[in-house]
């Protein structure tokens, strides 16, 4: 007999769908892919509305069974059994179990170990953004036991137990990010400062768990006392990190708009306010990512963002949904920096939108979805972040860490 725990945060289990009240619905501009099952279905239905649009636009694929057709968009980009008042006329009329695969799961999945499964959804769907952030029990997670009567191999989709070495660090992660500080950047440059020393010891906690131990304990000291674990650097140096890093997150994710324009927005936004093409002098590129700077601080100290839980939930999901550091400690560093990168945009992005407008709930989430939109539904999103770091990394592998500031 084998104990199988089941895990799953509390946003996971409070999540609804809001249909027509969504902010940036799931049913425009994506690509839906119908599984063979659900194609018939449709085409065959005895509800001659549906039939007749699913002859007209289920558009014959045959990549396998969960790939047999896909929906052509109409010329708004939204899926044509869309009613006039938003709804899927598929679940208004057939109910949900008559919904595709990808229709019903979305914006849930599952990750299956042999000895877990952990369940999670994407910040793609603007509710599951204010579930996360908003919620302060949000990442609660709640646990469930069940014995099994062994470990069932080969079962499809089904990954190898994750080690105990990869547990413990992914449980000091955790709490460095949990831990109160004086804000959330000290939290992410004690992981970072973590991971260094993870590196330094060549990930061998067998043998130097009790150095790497006592070295958390200070750093979690450290954040709890209100110590600033920020080190003082070139501002220059880092301001001009900051300006490539902005360019190339342009380049490999804010053009990529497909289904909305939120993000590609913002970047103009930042684009405009930055205006580098008129700047005479470095000091003016430092003045402006100085009133960023100060924007910022403002909305942490009075805005949406300022429960301490908001920010903290963001890096406690993104640690949660990649189960960090992955199976891969070598890499450990480059998935570190994919979370300060996509911390470090969101953050201007939101700064910089907040200096014309008021920014609310509705604003973050949109932005978030936007971007996640982007980065978490694209096969070859994964190597564009690579030559994103490689770039701002410039080949020293620390220069990301100027973007925490
Ligand atoms: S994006 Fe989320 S809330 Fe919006 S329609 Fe899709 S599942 Fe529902």
């Amino acid at each position: 007999m084998q104990i199988h725990k089941t895990l799953k945060p509390i946003f996971v289990t409070r999540f609804q769908c809001v249909g027509p009240d969504c902010l940036i619905s799931c049913c425009r501009g994506w690509s839906i892919n119908i599984d063979k099952k659900t194609h018939q279905k449709y085409i065959l239905s005895p509800h001659a509305e549906i039939a007749a649009i699913a002859r007209e636009n289920l558009i014959l694929q045959r990549k396998g069974k969960s790939h047999y057709s896909s929906v052509k968009l109409n010329e708004k980009g939204e899926c044509p059994f869309i009613d006039e008042n938003k709804l899927c006329m598929v679940h208004r009329d057939l109910g949900e179990e008559a919904l595709s695969h990808t229709c019903s799961t979305y914006p849930r999945s599952s990750t299956r170990f042999q000895d877990e499964t952990r369940h999670t959804m994407t910040l793609s769907c603007p509710e599951v953004v204010r579930r996360v952030l908003f919620d302060p029990e949000a990442m609660l997670i709640q646990e469930e036991e069940a014995l099994v009567a062994g470990y069932r191999t080969n079962l499809i989709g089904q990954r190898q137990s994750v080690s105990q070495t990869q547990q413990v660090i992914h449980l000091f992660a955790w709490n460095l990010i949990k831990s109160p500080a004086r804000n959330i950047e000290e939290n992410i440059m004690a992981l970072a400062q973590f991971i260094l020393c993870l590196q330094h010891v060549n990930f061998d906690l067998h043998n130097t768990f009790a150095d790497v131990e006592n070295f958390y304990e200070a750093l979690l000291n450290d954040l709890q006392n209100g110590k600033s674990l920020m080190q003082s650097d070139n501002p220059a140096r880092s301001n001009a990190m900051k300006y490539l890093a902005l360019s190339v997150m342009g380049t490999c994710v804010a053009k990529d708009s497909v289904r909305d324009r939120f993000i590609l927005e913002g970047h103009r936004e930042i684009a405009d306010f930055l205006n580098v093409a008129e700047l005479s002098h470095p000091a003016e590129l430092d003045a402006k990512f100085d009133r960023i700077h100060q924007q910022w601080q403002t909305l942490c100290e009075g805005s949406c963002l300022s429960e301490p839980h908001v920010l903290r939930n963001y890096l406690l999901y993104k640690l949660y949904s990649s189960y960090f550091p992955g199976k891969n400690t070598e890499n450990i560093l480059r998935q570190f920096y994919r979370i300060v990168l996509d911390f470090f945009y969101l953050k201007n992005i939101l700064s910089v939108k907040s200096m014309q407008n008021d920014i609310d709930e509705q604003v973050v989430m949109k932005t978030i979805a936007s971007f996640s939109e982007k980065t978490m539904h694209n096969k070859s999103i994964d190597a564009r972040m690579d030559f994103a770091i490689d770039k701002i990394n410039g080949g020293d592998d620390l220069s990301c860490l100027l973007l925490i500031g």
